[in-house]
């Protein structure tokens, strides 16, 4: 990719042109009902690589929810302020159950298999709120994902975080289960507020890109978290960051990725680049369909895959 730049944007726009004519294209994530709102007909990719140029392709600058990306950076947070305590209350074993599943924190005490299911995330959350308010908490948040993008134009959706704590009741399970159990410290509705607010954060794929770059080590923010805490995330990506649909995700695309009910992945190829794609409509399993198909394509030509190469 080095030597021909311009190989690469007639690959990505080709791509892009092609998925975009595919007829089977998901459906869009309608249990929120802000969500059902946005036209499927649309798809963006955007590559960030450590030296520092950026390539993007289809509607890269228009903004999506980010929806369980902001999982990632809720975790790189608090492993920064709690360290290997949050694995007390968090496991990192993939689930091998959809997103909002229920059904293991029964079995399992009440503490969710990893950070990046619903369950998981919002412990995430509530570590973070812990000792604040929820507003100050989403703002600790917003400043990290503003820093990682090194871009200020980055905010919350107000709308969309109502919607889902409208029709959140799956996760106010989840919450109030957990909270059974010993495992939410704060007030699930604050937890909840806050996890609702970090969902409903907006970006375009070329901002998230370049947020991501603190998980490829990209030249400019490889300090905002350590080189182990960079690996231990990037392995939850890969066992963990598409749920039930984790496993086919490491087959056919190769690399850490953690999706988003709004149709965004952010992918990494470790110590060479973040990739950020979007297309709203989803498979059954809540990953976007044209998002993956692009990925894979992108891993397979680049040879990137962490597996190796034919
Ligand atoms: N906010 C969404 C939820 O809690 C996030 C789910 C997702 O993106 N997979 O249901």
């Amino acid at each position: 990719t080095d030597k021909h730049p311009q190989d690469l944007q007639l690959f990505l726009d080709k791509l892009g042109t092609r998925l975009q004519k595919t007829p089977q294209k998901g459906s869009v994530a309608d249990y929120i009902p802000e969500l059902a709102r946005v036209d499927p007909d649309q798809f963006a990719l955007s590559i960030c690589f450590n030296d520092g140029r950026q390539f993007s392709t289809g509607n890269s600058t228009t903004k999506f929810s980010i929806q369980s990306i902001s999982k990632v950076f809720t975790l790189a947070i608090a492993l920064g302020r709690l360290g290997d305590k949050l694995w007390q209350r968090v496991r990192k074993e993939p689930s091998g159950n959809p997103f909002n599943s229920i059904i293991q924190l029964e079995t399992e005490q009440g503490i969710p298999r990893n950070p990046f299911i619903n369950a998981g995330a919002i412990v995430t959350t509530d570590s973070i709120l812990s000792g604040s308010t929820p507003k100050e908490a989403l703002a600790e948040i917003l400043m990290f994902v503003r820093a990682a993008a090194s871009d200020d134009d980055i905010y919350i959706n107000e709308a969309v975080a109502k919607s889902e704590n409208q029709t959140g009741h799956r996760n106010y399970s989840l919450a109030h289960f957990m909270k059974s159990m010993g495992n939410i410290e704060n007030d699930c509705d604050c937890t909840l507020g806050t996890y609702f607010h970090q969902c409903a954060i907006e970006m375009s794929c070329e901002q998230l890109a370049r947020a991501g770059r603190f998980l490829s080590g990209g030249t400019d923010k490889h300090h905002m978290i350590d080189k182990q805490r960079v690996r231990s995330i990037n392995s939850l990506m890969m066992t963990c960051g598409h749920y039930d649909g984790s496993g086919e995700f490491a087959y056919r695309v190769g690399i850490p990725g953690k999706s988003g009910v709004g149709g965004g992945i952010l992918a990494i190829v470790p110590n060479q680049a973040s990739i950020a794609v979007w297309s709203p409509g989803l498979d059954s399993c809540g990953n976007s369909l044209l998002g993956t198909q692009a990925l894979e394509d992108l891993s397979t030509h680049y040879n990137w895959s962490v597996f190796g190469s034919p």
